[in-house]
């Protein structure tokens, strides 16, 4: 229907066919719609979604100020990839490039490589090739077989799944024993041979918010090489902890300070405060990123060189990432994220005294990320599972999920604090939780099979179990 069509483009919104006659939803529609009326009726859908700010199990930014919302609308139009037509979009992923080399330690920040990515996971990918590749080169070099490449890691996050089998690694995932949530330095060399392009260190591990030991298993993978002359670099997984860390505990020793820490990601998007879809892989130098890895793109007009696994992505992410370096610089991000951890340990003292928990981390910047993540272990009449699925008719959504291997009998739970909820939304949400405790001790569930005997929640193509939404 055309806008002036009967000259009634004002009629009430509910009064048109589509609203009337429902959303297309099977075959591609045959006719079109006004503007305002599509834009209800997606709008509408959209009411069926969760409020973002009170999922509580996502890392990624959830609340931005309102000229990133500017700056992300007047950046509509620009592909990241189109360096040669957006010159100054590519400059200021070069200057974050260098910032983020800075801010991590790298000897000459300058001429340090590195690219922003869609997310962590890209970044992974690209850290995980630029390993394999450089491993892949100095078995050719040695003469030797270069066919059974590995990588060895703690509880990782599904990404890492997905380079090992998408690029033909074989994955060393230590299992978890007796009290351990973490791989710790002692369990590395039994795990590593000469065939192992990398170790995964989870810098802010995604079941718990806590930090690995990464100097501890650097020094283990010394020993290594000093016992066995296997040089194995270190690529660390910061997705969320390297922006946190700089700025709240500087001196904890984890990045390119190490010198067998060859690569570092991080997701913009989660700890950076950057909107969804920004994440960066840097290298500590040149050396470190094979030039296999790298193309030269002329069609564009210019030379380009680019190292990404997409071609076209939009460059408003980047540049709300200059824009929040520039806003907080480090000062800024070290309020932020203080305020962050000074709510979690608050959520985390809290929780403690309600009684039936153990917190597992609770916020200390030493430790890990503003997460708080706890365990049953009082004799109570419901699971973890359970208070999830009470939480949610409040519209918290806070997930319960069994441990890696070899603990996965036992269930945690976790919130992650994040930019934009603050202490009056943690006691909100304390005030729920103490309700729903309530609510369950005096209406217990009827005994039934767990979530893992009734198979919903742990099946699928991969062995690792992961939280939902990170
Ligand atoms: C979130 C996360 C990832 C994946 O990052 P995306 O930015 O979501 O692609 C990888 N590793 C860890 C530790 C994470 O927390």
């Amino acid at each position: 229907m055309g806008r002036n069509e009967g000259g009634d483009n004002d009629r009430d919104v509910y009064a048109e066919r589509l609203m009337r006659h429902g959303a297309p939803k099977e075959g591609f529609p045959r006719l079109g719609t006004e503007a305002r009326v599509a834009y209800q009726l997606v709008h509408d859908e959209l009411m069926l979604d969760g409020v973002s700010r009170m999922n509580l199990a996502t890392f990624c930014t959830t609340w931005v100020e309102p000229e990133v919302h500017r700056l992300m609308d007047e950046s509509l139009d620009k592909n990241m990839i189109d360096k040669d037509e957006y010159p100054q979009t590519a400059e200021l992923e070069r200057r974050c490039v260098r910032m983020l080399a800075d801010l991590w330690h790298s000897p000459d920040p300058a001429g340090t490589p590195g690219t922003s990515t869609t997310g962590s996971s890209e970044a992974a990918m690209l850290g995980g090739l630029a390993a394999k590749f450089a491993w892949r080169e100095r078995r050719a070099a040695a003469g030797k077989a270069a066919d059974r490449p590995n990588l060895v890691c703690g509880p990782v996050q599904v990404c890492w799944e997905k380079f090992a089998r998408y690029f033909d690694v074989e994955l060393r995932q230590v299992p978890l024993s007796g009290d351990r949530y973490l791989m710790e330095p002692d369990d590395v060399a039994r795990h590593c041979d000469e065939n192992t392009i990398m170790v995964v260190c989870n810098f802010g591990q995604t079941f718990t918010g806590l930090y690995e030991d990464v100097r501890g298993i650097a020094e283990a993978l010394d020993a290594f090489e000093e016992r066995t002359g296997h040089d194995i670099r270190i690529h660390v997984d910061g997705a969320n902890g390297a922006f946190v860390a700089p700025f709240s505990t500087p001196d904890l020793v984890w990045d390119f300070r190490l010198p067998r820490v060859r690569s570092i990601n991080a997701s913009g998007h989660k700890t950076g405060l950057a909107p969804l879809g920004a994440g960066w892989a840097v290298w500590r130098t040149p050396e470190d990123l094979p030039e296999e890895l790298v193309f030269q793109v002329s069609y564009l007009g210019g030379h380009e060189a680019t190292f990404s696994l997409n071609f076209s992505r939009p460059g408003g992410q980047v540049i709300s990432q200059y824009y929040d370096f520039v806003r907080l610089g480090r000062e800024g991000y070290r309020r932020v994220h203080g305020a962050q951890l000074e709510t979690a340990r608050h959520l985390a003292a809290r929780v403690a005294a309600m009684g039936p928990f153990e917190i597992i981390h609770g916020g200390d910047p030493d430790r890990g990320i503003s997460a708080v993540a706890w365990r049953l272990v009082g004799d109570e009449p419901f699971t973890l599972y359970d208070l999830a699925d009470r939480l949610r008719t409040r519209g918290w959504l806070v997930p319960a999920y069994p441990l890696p291997a070899d603990r996965q009998d036992e269930v945690i739970q976790r919130v992650l604090v994040r930019h934009g909820f603050s202490h009056d939304m943690a006691d909100l949400f304390l005030d729920d939780l103490e309700r729903a405790i309530e609510h369950l001790r005096g209406h217990p569930p009827t005994p039934s099979l767990t979530r893992d005997e009734a198979g919903g929640f742990n099946h699928g193509a991969g062995s690792t179990v992961l939280p939902p939404d990170s």
